[in-house]
């Protein structure tokens, strides 16, 4: 990444520590979760400000959470910097206890309704929803949903408000990392036309690592995932039953909820050769998982973009989402057709370039707009 520049925030109080950034070693939310994010969104409105004399950003995008309360204190600065805030998953809304609040160093007035007051408490992403110029989301789909009840977790009457505001610009996959035809944690590399020879290897090499037994004719199942409520496997595992009896073999990588990773423990452990888990977080068997299965279970109850489906697309496993059933045993046994439609979804273009495209176009009009604001501010 020549020619970006990273910023480290030293707090060794909040980031030497085991566990993860968001939870201790027991996986609970540690309890100075709003200081230590407080603290990324001040670091961030800061240098937004001008806290670098070497260096001084045009506009501040936010992420998430995480960063919504830089844009609160951009606003409670009286800054003019356009900022953007953008939405990867709404169900995560860093929503504290009122009390909390005394430790923002935020204007009092901000802990309102028209600010970061969510049902008597606060949330950090709300901040972002309120508190940015213009609001994204991972794809145009989710920018829609939220905007309703069953998907806006309470924020959609918010979004509603804000809709002039929001856009949803589709994710992207980096090409360098995710292509089969280069990529050095396979086997062997393959590409549209080798799908028999590359993809068969990973296959193979898959099936010994979790030890499955090869069943030709029949599909693999693989899956890299949160095992989160959000993600569905809870179906899978209530229907397991079913899956093994019509032929199926699943390769599972994921970490998460501990009744899920018990659940799929048990399950590998009661289908010897037909279930593989590996509980914990692997880059490169997830590469060999995307390769190696011929399909790629998604059953999530909402997903906003989903990156796992747009690599398994690259590497030809097809995604298996959820609401369409056997689909995809039965088409498997017609082998014209699964090629067909393999290497019609290995040649979808999921690059970063369109994307780019338009987040250059968000941020030339944000700059554009404000450079207008200061010329009118400069003839009253
Ligand atoms: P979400 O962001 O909701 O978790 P996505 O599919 O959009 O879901 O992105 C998750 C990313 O993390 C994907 O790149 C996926 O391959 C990766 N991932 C998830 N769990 C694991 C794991 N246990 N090991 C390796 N990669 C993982």
């Amino acid at each position: 990444m020549s020619g970006v520049g990273v910023y480290l925030v030293d707090h060794p109080a909040f980031y030497d520590r085991p566990g993860s950034p968001y939870a201790d070693p027991d996986g609970r939310d540690w309890p100075d979760n709003h200081r230590h994010f407080a603290l990324l969104g001040w670091a961030a409105a800061a240098l937004a400000q001008g806290a670098d004399p070497e260096w001084r950003p045009d506009i501040l995008h936010a992420h998430d959470w995480h960063a919504g309360l830089a844009t609160a204190y951009l606003s409670a600065a009286g800054a003019a910097l356009p900022s953007v805030f953008t939405v990867h998953n709404l169900a995560y809304q860093g929503f504290f206890p009122a009390a909390a609040f005394a430790d923002l160093a935020l204007p009092p007035g901000f802990f309102s309704i028209d600010g970061v007051e969510f049902y008597g408490g606060l949330s950090f992403l709300k901040a972002g929803l309120f508190y940015a110029d213009q609001l994204t989301t991972v794809s145009p789909t989710y920018a829609r949903e939220i905007q309703t009840p069953a998907f806006g977790a309470g924020l959609d009457g918010l979004l509603r408000s804000r809709a002039d505001a929001l856009t949803g610009i589709l994710n992207g996959v980096d090409p360098a990392i995710w292509s089969p035809e280069n990529d050095t944690l396979l086997p062997h590399q393959y590409g549209l036309d080798d799908t028999e020879g590359g993809k068969a290897q990973a296959k193979k090499v898959l099936q010994r690592r979790l030890a499955l037994d090869d069943m030709p004719g029949l599909p693999l199942f693989g899956a890299v995932t949160r095992l989160s409520p959000q993600k569905g496997f809870d179906l899978l595992l209530a229907t397991f039953p079913e899956f093994i009896a019509s032929g199926g073999r699943l390769a599972l990588l994921g970490s998460g909820d501990a009744d899920l990773e018990t659940g799929f423990a048990a399950a590998a452990a009661a289908y010897p050769g037909r279930v593989g888990i590996v509980i914990g977080y692997d880059e490169a068997l997830s590469h060999l998982i995307m390769a190696g299965a011929d399909v790629i279970l998604v059953p999530s109850r909402f997903e906003p973009c989903g990156l796992t489906q747009l690599y398994a697309l690259r590497y030809g496993a097809l995604p298996l989402v959820r609401r369409t059933g056997g689909l995809a045993v039965a088409l498997y046994a017609d082998r014209a057709s699964w090629q067909r439609v393999m290497r019609e979804a290995m040649s979808q273009d999921f690059s970063w370039g369109a994307a780019a495209r338009q987040y250059q176009a968000l941020y030339t009009g944000l700059a554009t707009h404000r450079a207008a604001a200061a010329q009118q501010r400069r003839l009253a």
